[in-house]
C-alpha cells in the first residue's frame, strides 16, 4: 500500500515536471511568456545594465556612410539573375545604421553625417559636418570612420581582387593605431568565413595610405574601411547576405569599444 502511495506522487511529480518543462519551452512564443521569461533570468537583465553602463570615456564616433543613389558608378556588374546589383550607397547606409544600433545598446555617443539617401553630399561639405562635430566636442575627443567598399574595375565586368583594406592619412598620426585596431579586428573575424585581408606594412602597420579627401581634411583621427570587393563574385555574395553585414559591423563597434576604452 505504501508502494502503491509512493508510485502515485512520483507519477504527480513527473507529470508536474513535465507540464513545467512544457511551458518552458513556448516561452518565446506570446509576449506574455518573454516577459515571464526575462523577468526570470536575472543575467540576462545584469549583462544588460554592465553593456549599458559601458565606459566611452568621451569619446564621439563620426561615421560617413558614403555616396548616394545618385552617384554615378558605385554599383556592380549585373549578377546572374539579370536584375540584381550591388549598389555602395545602399550598403555602405546599411553598414553605419547596423553599426550604430549596436553604439545605441553600448552607449557610446556617435552621429551619422550623411543622413540623405538621394543626393550626392561633396566630400568638402561632409568634411565640415565632421570638424563642426570636433570644434564642439574636441579633435582628440572623435574619431571619424568612413565605411565602404571596394572595386578593382568600373563596374562592367567582374573582377578578380578580393579582400578587407583599411586606409589612413599618409605619414605617422593617431589615426595609424586605430586603423592598427581596426585591422586586428577584421583579421579575428574575416577569415572564419574565408574572406581575405589586404595590408601593407611597408610603413610598419597594417594599414593602407592615401589622402581621400574625408580623412585628410578631417581635424580628428579618422580612418576609412575598405570592405571587401563588390566587383568580386565572391566578396559580394558576404556583402549582401545578412550574416556578411552583421560580421563587418560588429568589426567596426569592436574596434570602437576598444577605441573608447584608451
Ligand atoms: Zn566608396
Amino acid at each position: 500500500m505504501v508502494n502503491f502511495f509512493m508510485s502515485l506522487i512520483q507519477f504527480f511529480i513527473r507529470l508536474f515536471k513535465k507540464t513545467d518543462n512544457n511551458s518552458n519551452n513556448t516561452a518565446d512564443i506570446s509576449e506574455t511568456n518573454i516577459n515571464n521569461y526575462n523577468d526570470n533570468n536575472e543575467n540576462d537583465v545584469e549583462e544588460t545594465l554592465v553593456e549599458d553602463m559601458f565606459d566611452y570615456n568621451g569619446k564621439v564616433i563620426i561615421l560617413d556612410n558614403g555616396h548616394a543613389r545618385q552617384t554615378s558608378g558605385k554599383r556592380s556588374p549585373l549578377f546572374s539573375d539579370g536584375k540584381t546589383r550591388f549598389f555602395e550607397y545602399e550598403f555602405n547606409r546599411d553598414v553605419v545604421n547596423r553599426i550604430a544600433r549596436k553604439l545605441d545598446n553600448l552607449g557610446i555617443r556617435y552621429y551619422k553625417i550623411v543622413p540623405e539617401v538621394e543626393e550626392d553630399i561633396a566630400l568638402s561639405v561632409r568634411a565640415n559636418r565632421v570638424n563642426k562635430l570636433c570644434n564642439q566636442y574636441g579633435a582628440g575627443n572623435c574619431v571619424l570612420i568612413s565605411v565602404h567598399a571596394n572595386a578593382a574595375g568600373n563596374g562592367t565586368q567582374w573582377m578578380n581582387a578580393r579582400g578587407w583594406s583599411v586606409w589612413t592619412t599618409k605619414g605617422v598620426t593617431k589615426s595609424d593605431a586605430i586603423a592598427t585596431i581596426f585591422w586586428e579586428e577584421a583579421n579575428k573575424l574575416l577569415p572564419k568565413y574565408r574572406m581575405t585581408m589586404r595590408k601593407d606594412n611597408s610603413d610598419g602597420d597594417p594599414d593602407n595610405e592615401a589622402n581621400f579627401t574625408i580623412i585628410y581634411k578631417a581635424l580628428c583621427p579618422a580612418i576609412l574601411t575598405e570592405n571587401l570587393f563588390y566587383d568580386n563574385k565572391v566578396d559580394v555574395d558576404f556583402l549582401m547576405s545578412d550574416l556578411g553585414r552583421e560580421v563587418i559591423a560588429d568589426i567596426h563597434v569592436n574596434a570602437i569599444k576598444r577605441i573608447c576604452k584608451k
